[in-house]
């Protein structure tokens, strides 16, 4: 008695493109069960370039259609907006928080590694955040004296500008290195206000201290 062997039609491995007639492994089909084979007719090549070819003829369409529906949408869009941001914060959280340890081991794995460029970061970033720093210190400084007005590190620049660059009292350049100086000191009533700041070079500064203006002026030989 003989089993007759089993006849499994052959599956084809490969398929003609319907556009660029090439013959391509099966790979290189989407599938689309609208077809009989279950494959798109068109290599994936050709149908991304088909799909392109539309999107570049019904631009304006597209654009519209879309600028449209943001209109239209515009209230749940903002709110799906803050969802995501909101959900992604929370995740974010989590995350870090169940991996803490393990970050924190990353962190100082990685430093000791790069300890040269971590300075060298370090470095930058203060010499960046200086101004900020010191306009953080001086807005605090004059908080603590009651004194009025606050300024920020862009006053500061600009005063610079103004001032070309040089000392307000011996005209000196000072761009490299300056003091930001009350011109009517607070411990004499001034404000901390940019009206009230001047730029002068360090040794101007330092002679001057907490002097009355007139009087420091006056004894650099002015206002006589
Ligand atoms: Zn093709
Ligand atoms: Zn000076």
């Amino acid at each position: 008695m003989s089993i007759p062997a089993q006849v499994t039609p052959a599956v084809s491995s490969v398929k003609i493109c319907a556009k660029c007639g090439e013959e391509k492994p099966l790979s290189d089909f989407s599938k689309d069960r609208k077809n009989k084979d279950g494959m798109d007719r068109l290599c994936k090549c050709c149908h991304s370039e088909k799909n392109k070819a539309f999107r570049e003829k019904n631009r304006e369409t597209i654009l519209a259609k879309k600028a449209a529906y943001r209109l239209a949408n515009k209230a749940k869009l903002a709110d799906k907006c803050k969802e995501y941001y909101a959900r992604s914060k929370v995740v974010r959280e989590n995350y870090l928080l169940r991996n803490k340890d393990r970050l924190r081991e990353l962190q100082a794995a990685y430093r000791e590694k790069n300890k040269d460029k971590v300075k060298e970061r370090r470095i930058t970033y203060e010499a960046a955040n200086l101004e900020k720093k010191s306009v953080r210190e001086r807005n605090r400084r004059a908080r603590k004296r009651n004194a009025e007005g606050s300024h920020t590190a862009a006053d500061i620049q600009q005063l610079l500008v103004l001032q070309k660059n040089k000392c307000a009292s011996c005209r000196k350049p000072i761009s490299s290195s300056y003091h930001v100086d009350h011109v009517m000191p607070l411990a004499l009533g001034g404000g901390n206000g940019k009206d009230n700041l001047q730029l002068l070079c360090p040794h101007c500064n330092l002679s001057k201290h907490a002097q009355h203006p007139v009087e420091f002026m006056q004894s650099r030989g002015m206002l006589l």
